[in-house]
């Protein structure tokens, strides 16, 4: 008799984890995209309402290039990348045309990709006649030995690739000059960043950036930094990451919640809450991250008032919004 009770509670028990896993798959989106322009802090009076609608109107736009790839059976390197191109070219966003100014009065643009399926990756940094950064850190990846090139050989590398060189005028928006002029705070946000899960079930992650204002010496952030602003690994997470990037190279924040993930079991909600929320709280490093699961689920998590973000599942669900 005890061993008949035996057999129906582990029976039982079969069946209930049985159905939970079912629920978990049938859960799972087709694919999930995700989108950052950059945390900051700013007083939000003094963001008008019709400014924070175009914000979303392009943030919207973005998702929509990236949900229709993935929608047609596209890639996440695919979707990534035209995700971010539309970014870069909008002169709202620190990255590409409206990147901001260094001390010297230059634009210097960082980038970098990075594939979970097989850990590759690329990266540019202190490029300053690059079109579309993100798409010369796919070449690095696709095409080179390297994962990141610099400066003059990085442009060398693009254009023969077949890359759009651009004078280096192009980037120039007034906005920028005039926040070089005046270091506005709110000047100082508008990095991007997208990351992915495809109908194959693969991730990836994307950042581009024109980095700090008025940043001197070369000086390289987080954002070309594989592991510090942008981590892929199938068996985790995408993540993306935007902030005061020298705390983000020291805190290795976008590796950080992978390896929580991995070793430690934690959801990605947990691990991104522990190493944004507490981590980098307490050491009062402003910023955050946009992150998707291997299951579909996302993290769009950030310690300043704002993060322009962007989010959409095969489900249908979906939202845009600035402010926390
Ligand atoms: N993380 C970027 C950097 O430090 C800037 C930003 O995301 O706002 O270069």
């Amino acid at each position: 008799m005890k061993n008949i009770t035996l057999l129906f509670i582990a029976v039982a028990l079969l069946l209930i984890v049985g159905c939970s896993k079912k629920e978990t798959i049938i859960n799972k989106p087709d694919y999930v995209i995700v989108l950052h322009g950059g945390a900051g802090n700013s007083d939000p009076l003094s963001f008008s309402e019709e400014k924070q609608n175009q914000y979303k109107q392009e943030l919207g736009n973005a998702l929509a290039i990236g949900e229709k790839i993935l929608s047609d059976g596209g890639t996440c390197l695919e979707a990534v990348e035209k995700t971010i191109n539309y970014l870069e070219d909008c002169p709202l966003f620190n990255a590409g045309k409206g990147a901001v100014f260094n001390h010297d009065g230059h634009n210097e643009l960082d980038a970098s990709i990075m594939l979970g399926k097989d850990l590759s990756a690329g990266a540019v940094t202190c490029v300053m006649d690059i079109k579309n950064p993100i798409s010369a850190a796919i070449k690095v990846m696709t095409n080179s030995e390297h994962v990141l090139l610099s400066g003059k050989g990085a442009s060398e590398f693009a254009k023969l690739q077949g890359l759009e060189i651009v004078d280096s005028t192009y980037f120039y928006t007034e906005d920028r000059w005039k926040g070089l002029q005046k270091e506005l705070v709110s000047e100082k946000h508008g990095t991007v960043g997208c990351v992915v899960l495809d109908k194959y079930g693969n991730l990836a992650a994307g950042t581009s950036t024109g980095g700090r204002t008025n940043k001197r010496f070369n000086r390289i952030g987080d954002s070309p930094i594989i592991g510090a602003g942008n981590y892929a690994n199938n068996n985790t997470c995408a993540i993306s990451g935007t902030g005061h990037g020298e705390f983000f190279i020291r805190y290795t924040v976008a590796h950080d919640i992978s390896a929580l993930m991995e070793y430690k079991n934690m959801s990605l909600i947990e691990a991104s809450n522990l190493v944004i929320m507490d981590k980098l709280t307490n050491v009062k490093g402003d910023g955050g991250i946009i992150a998707v699961d291997k299951d579909g689920n996302i993290a769009m998590v950030f310690n300043t008032n704002l993060m322009f973000r962007a989010y959409a599942k095969s489900t249908g669900e979906k939202d845009i919004a600035i402010f926390k």
